[in-house]
């Protein structure tokens, strides 16, 4: 399966900085080779990046969005609005939002309902904390957040799971090959019996710590169909070093 290479660039950067990284990787995208890439800026900078990436194969989504079509949600977002600005993607469950918002497994699910509802792509983020994987719970934490936070017509509509170690997020660390080899592998199995044969063909990115220095051997993993890039995401060779090595 084609990899996707997604850029999650979180709350960072200006509307200047936006537009040049987003030009920056347009103009190399000769290097990423034959992944898809996908950059998530802020929300005031997704359209700005999508005009900066006009007439380049790279997608652009959202970094959440709410689980209502509208209403009265102060400083919300809605799925249909990401839409309707050129957005194709938008992340549901990062840890951040799960840890800082207060996001449950039901509410990542609504979310993605409404992602799927919009006809945007939800990138559904699942992933254990430290005292978890310590704890020998990593599978079943992780399996257990795919059971509430996906919803029905998630396959159908090609939706993607982003598997993040809350403990390997911005620290410098990655499980093992073998230990990420065996949760992409525990979560295809997971797929497959929600969804039946559909499970078999969506992605499974892995998101923690990726750099160029670690990522081919990562993304050559069984079931590893691509990675969330977070802190590499900003700077634009190193996003398009990941994704050659795809
Ligand atoms: C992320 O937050 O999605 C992420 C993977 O971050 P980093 O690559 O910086 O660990």
């Amino acid at each position: 399966m084609r990899p996707l290479i997604a850029g999650n660039w979180k709350m960072h950067g200006s509307l200047s900085e936006a537009a040049a990284l987003a030009g920056a990787i347009k103009a190399g995208l000769a290097e990423a080779g034959a992944a898809e890439l996908l950059v998530c800026p802020p929300f005031p900078y997704v359209q700005p990046v999508i005009a900066a990436l006009a007439g380049a194969a790279i997608a652009v989504g959202g970094q959440d969005c709410h689980a209502a079509a509208k209403g009265a949600h102060t400083g919300d977002v809605a799925a249909a609005m990401l839409r309707d600005i050129g957005a194709t993607h938008v992340i549901l469950g990062h840890s951040e939002r799960r840890a800082n918002h207060g996001e449950t497994d039901a509410v990542v699910r609504a979310k993605a309902e409404a992602a799927l509802a919009a006809g945007l792509t939800p990138v559904v983020c699942v992933g254990e904390s430290e005292a978890q994987r310590l704890a020998g719970e990593a599978e079943p934490v992780v399996t257990g957040q795919l059971d509430g936070s996906l919803p029905e017509g998630f396959a159908a509509a090609g939706g993607v799971v982003a598997y993040e170690p809350v403990w390997a997020i911005g620290t410098g660390r990655t499980p093992t090959e073998a230990e990420i080899a065996a949760i992409h592998q525990a979560i295809r199995g997971k797929l497959l019996a929600r969804f039946g044969a559909a499970g078999g063909g969506l992605r499974i990115l892995y998101g923690g710590s990726m750099k160029p220095s670690n990522a081919a051997a990562i993304l050559a993993l069984a079931n590893v169909d691509g990675g969330l890039v977070g802190g590499a995401s900003l700077v634009a060779a190193d996003f398009l070093a990941i994704a050659a090595g795809a």
